[in-house]
């Protein structure tokens, strides 16, 4: 028997609550992991708190992040005793995942937890921090270099923001955060960034050719915060969305497409091909420093994961919650 969060319909919509499940209720899956470590991302909290529609089988474990230890394998590529962690693939939504003990998964689906990381710095990292890493590498395959300009990370002092705050940082780019807490600047700028700006002066419609200032953009916000950072970015540079903590909507124009040849580039973490996200963890064990992974998590227990969720969803957690299945 294990310990899960486990989410149930109820006649008024759906509840959330720690639950004792036994190994024969996982689903199927070459691959059973002893979960060590996971994390309440942004969409954890939307599927605990039904905000949005993550879930889509009943019940379920949610988790879309885990880190551990393989206790059973008859994947090919995984034996017990191996350290690997899981992002996305629909674990948590459509396939039981892992804020919980156990976690039976595809084995195609793992990753080998980097030597350089615990269980725990990789969560930290999590598939927000292993989404900021996507959204650089984009922006490279872009030709996004220092000497270009600045950068832009929107949503900032939060777990995809905070990641990609360091990581550029640490690459050598000027970072620009943007916040809406104007009381993390120092926090911000601890990770790296050179300027913090407040969330208010992106979030106003504005022209749709505006002065060039970015060589390059991470946006976790979307909505007139993406349109105006497209709008706002320089000659040839290049914006990668990748959320929606703002708004689902884009209220743009094509001019900073056609007229300045701005790339926008669609981040999407949960299929994201094996050969990208390997290359992904293997560039976080080096852009990465760990002593600011520590300065943007906070660890919690299984038992403080649901009422963690809303406040999440609030904006109101810095960086990343790292979550301890087995307290
Ligand atoms: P967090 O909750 O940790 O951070 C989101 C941040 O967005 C907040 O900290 C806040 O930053 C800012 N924010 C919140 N509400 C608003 C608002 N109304 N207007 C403007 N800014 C707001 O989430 P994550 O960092 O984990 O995820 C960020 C976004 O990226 C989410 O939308 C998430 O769904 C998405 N995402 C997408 C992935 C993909 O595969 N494409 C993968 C991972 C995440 P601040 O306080 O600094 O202003």
């Amino acid at each position: 028997m294990f310990r899960a969060i486990l989410v149930e319909k109820t006649d008024s919509g759906q509840e959330a609550k720690v639950a004792t499940l036994a190994e024969a209720q996982l689903p199927e899956g070459d691959v059973l992991l002893r979960v060590e470590r996971s994390t309440v991302n942004y969409k954890d909290a939307l599927a605990i708190t039904g905000r949005s529609p993550v879930i889509r089988r009943f019940p379920m474990v949610p988790g879309i992040d885990g880190a551990g230890e393989v206790l059973e394998s008859t994947h090919p590529a995984f034996r017990r005793g191996d350290r690997a962690l899981v992002n996305g693939y629909g674990v948590g939504e459509a396939h039981f995942g892992c804020l919980a003990e156990r976690a039976r998964l595809k084995g195609d689906w793992l990753v080998r937890t980097p030597a350089a990381f615990t269980a725990a710095q990789a969560m930290a990292i999590g598939t927000a921090g292993y989404t900021a890493m996507l959204c650089v590498m984009a922006l490279e395959r872009h030709d996004l270099a220092p000497e270009k300009g600045e950068v832009l990370v929107t949503g900032a002092a939060g777990g995809v923001g905070s990641v990609a705050v360091a990581i550029l940082a640490r690459l050598g780019y000027r970072v620009v955060a943007s916040t809406g807490r104007p009381s993390e600047a120092e926090y911000l700028k601890g990770l790296g960034a050179g300027e913090v700006v407040e969330r208010a002066a992106l979030a106003t419609p504005g022209k749709p050719l505006q002065k060039e200032r970015w060589a390059g953009v991470v946006d976790c916000v979307g909505g007139v915060t993406l349109a105006n950072a497209c709008a706002a970015t320089r000659y040839r540079g290049a914006v990668a969305a990748c959320g929606l903590a703002g708004g689902m909507d884009f209220p743009a124009t094509v001019a900073p497409f056609i007229l300045r040849g701005v790339t926008l580039i669609g981040i999407d973490s949960v299929m994201a091909p094996m050969d990208e996200r390997r290359e992904a963890w293997e560039r976080l064990a080096r852009d990465l420093e760990p002593r600011k992974l520590a300065a943007m998590t906070r660890e919690i227990g299984l038992g403080e994961v649901v009422a963690a969720a809303p406040e999440v969803l609030a904006g109101k957690v810095r960086g990343r919650l790292v979550v301890d299945p087995s307290r």
